[in-house]
């Protein structure tokens, strides 16, 4: 999957511009509350791309990094990728540790988690259930917000958005 996406050459009918280049991928390196817990937590903690382990207040937090996938519609089909923390519980944890270098992992039953990724939306997105797919290894977990949500995130993971809503998100996010 390339870092940007190709885009149009065509004027955007929302905004008359051209959007070009735009990141494929944005999100967050570390779960919101790494930032949250004391600097003595943290050295206790563990933060890789793919997971961290976050001790606060005597019990230990789980959280894996996944992929939200939000197709684009127009002008081209592509797709859009929000890459967030799920935080999950010390099963799941363990399961997804055993079956991490399982050349079928992907076979592996999906997973349940809360997301732990503020996103620009008007909702709060902390906190969404989320179901976790493992994919072959190397690749990414996929997150799927619930089909029943009324969330936007969860609107626009099923409806589909346009390329001007990916423009939207980087303004968005460097505001
Ligand atoms: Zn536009």
């Amino acid at each position: 999957m390339a870092g940007e996406i190709g885009g149009s050459s065509a004027l955007c009918e929302v905004c008359q511009q051209v959007h070009r280049g735009l990141a494929r991928v944005l999100g967050s390196s570390a779960p919101d509350d790494w930032l949250a817990v004391t600097p003595g937590e943290r050295l206790e903690a563990e933060l890789t791309p793919d997971i961290c382990i976050l001790p606060h207040q005597g019990s230990t937090r789980h959280f894996i990094r996944g992929h939200i996938q939000l197709p684009i519609i127009a002008p081209e089909p592509d797709v859009f990728v929000w890459s967030v923390w799920v935080e999950v519980d010390e099963s799941s944890m363990s399961a997804i540790a055993q079956t991490w270098s399982d050349p079928n992992r992907a076979a592996s039953p999906p997973l349940t988690g809360r997301l732990a990724t503020e996103l620009p939306y008007e909702q709060p997105t902390r906190g969404l259930q989320i179901t976790i797919y493992t994919r072959d290894p190397g690749m990414t977990p996929l997150l799927m917000i619930s089909s029943q949500s009324r969330h936007a995130l969860a609107q626009e993971q099923r409806d589909g958005i346009e390329l001007h809503r990916v423009a939207e998100f980087v303004a968005l996010l460097h505001r």
